[in-house]
């Protein structure tokens, strides 16, 4: 298993040369995963990842999974264009938006990118806005409730997402008329779950129904997109997903469905986020406030609008102190930032070594769905990021917003520039 943590003198170095708050992300760590998800998966072929974007959208780490042979999943007009600037062209890119205005897909089209098709309704959009590409991917929700044995891994039948199995039949029918020569088929059934049966259940399921459409519609199967969903631990004591495990029980559905009724050259994609880099971020704070009335508060200098799934979801985040890691942890405490909103708590009843205004915080796993979920509530200003590179120096990747980013899109009198000098800012 990959070693995720940092040592507490990484955290003190950064933070000695970069203000806090920021989230900090490991490069050597994001290059062993996406190396590590590559060998899970040799025994399919042409395996590919691409990278979800809205994940983690900045171009310092885009770059490195490029480097590592990643593609990228996109879903939106400035999702696209990232990805352009970020050299990803053609095929690197698929293209996965649900209600998408018509022309992000004259400008994924324009790009080459993969068209993962939402709605049957987007049939006839993609013709009159970019056309329709000789290789589309097609999504598909079938409803209900998606179980393993007796778990309930998802509930397709609540989500907005893909086609129904008619759906799929009709709409691929259509575009054959159009030119359409190969297909690819994808769903994303069970979000942040570490259970190994996931990914070969669903693949089960891809495998079986991409193999009824090319009968049905004389389509040929191409690739089999099998999304983002793979989860991490947040918990210190939750399962790692065994990720060879999960490579080993997909390429056996492949073998099962494919290879043994004579299928081949299928390529298998997936659209991994959290995955990827969720345990590879760090957001580093300091306390800054510590407060004693009907609880016991500690307050940091970073906010839900740098790291938004605890006040979203409830969602735990490890927390660390570093340099007090050996003390007792017999401080119950919420940890809270400035938003006037009592859901803005990075953690609440949290047992923690005694704190100090000015004690480093660390808060883990923020490397997927952290500050690309942020806001500006209360007009807070999201914080920056920093690059901790393999050969130990740390890069800013992404500023701090400031109040000029804030007032950019506002008219203010007098004008923002007089302004800037009035506050001396
Ligand atoms: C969000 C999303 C992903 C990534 O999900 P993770 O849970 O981060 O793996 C992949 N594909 C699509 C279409 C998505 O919307």
């Amino acid at each position: 298993m990959p070693n995720f943590s940092l040592q507490d003198q990484v955290f003190f170095d950064a933070a000695a040369q970069f203000q806090t708050p920021f989230h900090l992300y490991c490069e050597k760590n994001i290059r062993e995963t996406a190396r590590r998800l590559a060998a899970a998966f040799h025994g399919v072929p042409d395996f590919r990842e691409y990278f979800a974007v809205k994940a983690l959208p900045t171009p310092g780490v885009l770059r490195i999974l490029k480097d590592e042979g990643c593609g990228v999943d996109c879903a939106s007009l400035t999702e696209l264009m990232l990805a352009d600037s970020c050299g990803f062209t053609g095929k690197d890119i698929m293209f996965s938006a649900n209600a998408v205005p018509p022309e992000e897909f004259a400008l994924a089209r324009k790009l080459g990118a993969y068209i993962n098709l939402d709605d049957i309704t987007h049939v006839e959009i993609l013709r009159q806005n970019g056309g329709i590409p000789e290789e589309i991917c097609m999504r598909f929700n079938p409803g209900g409730t998606f179980r393993i044995g007796n778990t309930i891994m998802g509930d397709p039948g609540d989500a907005k997402y893909g086609m129904t199995r008619e759906q799929l039949t009709e709409a691929l029918v259509s575009m054959k008329n159009d030119g359409v020569k190969r297909f690819g088929l994808h769903s994303f059934l069970s979000s942040n779950t570490t259970d190994p049966t996931y990914y070969p259940a669903l693949a089960k399921l891809l495998f079986e129904t991409g193999k009824e459409l090319m009968e049905e519609t004389g389509i040929p199967l191409s690739f089999i997109n099998l999304s983002g969903g793979i989860g991490i631990p947040y918990l210190p004591d939750a399962p790692v997903a065994d990720i060879d495990a999960i490579g080993a029980g997909v390429s056996a559905m492949y073998d099962e469905v494919f290879t043994q009724n004579g299928i081949s050259g299928v390529a298998i994609k997936t659209e991994l986020g959290r995955y990827m880099t969720g345990p590879n971020g760090w957001l580093v704070t300091h306390v800054t406030n510590e407060k004693n009335i009907h609880k016991h508060y500690i307050g940091l200098d970073a906010s839900a609008c740098d790291l938004m799934r605890p006040a979203m979801y409830g969602a735990y985040h490890h927390i660390t102190i570093p340099g007090k890691e050996h003390l007792p942890h017999d401080q119950q405490v919420d940890v809270t930032g400035s938003l006037c909103e009592n859901n803005d708590k990075f953690a609440i009843d949290r047992m923690l070594p005694q704190l100090d205004i000015g004690d480093l915080l660390v808060i883990h796993d923020t490397g997927a769905h952290g500050l690309s979920m942020g806001y500006n509530y209360n007009g807070k200003l999201r914080c920056k990021e920093v690059l901790y590179h393999e050969d130990g120096f740390f890069e800013m990747i992404r500023r701090a917003e400031t109040p000029r980013d804030y007032f950019n899109t506002l008219d203010v009198d007098p004008a923002w520039t007089q302004l800037e000098e009035k506050y001396s800012i």
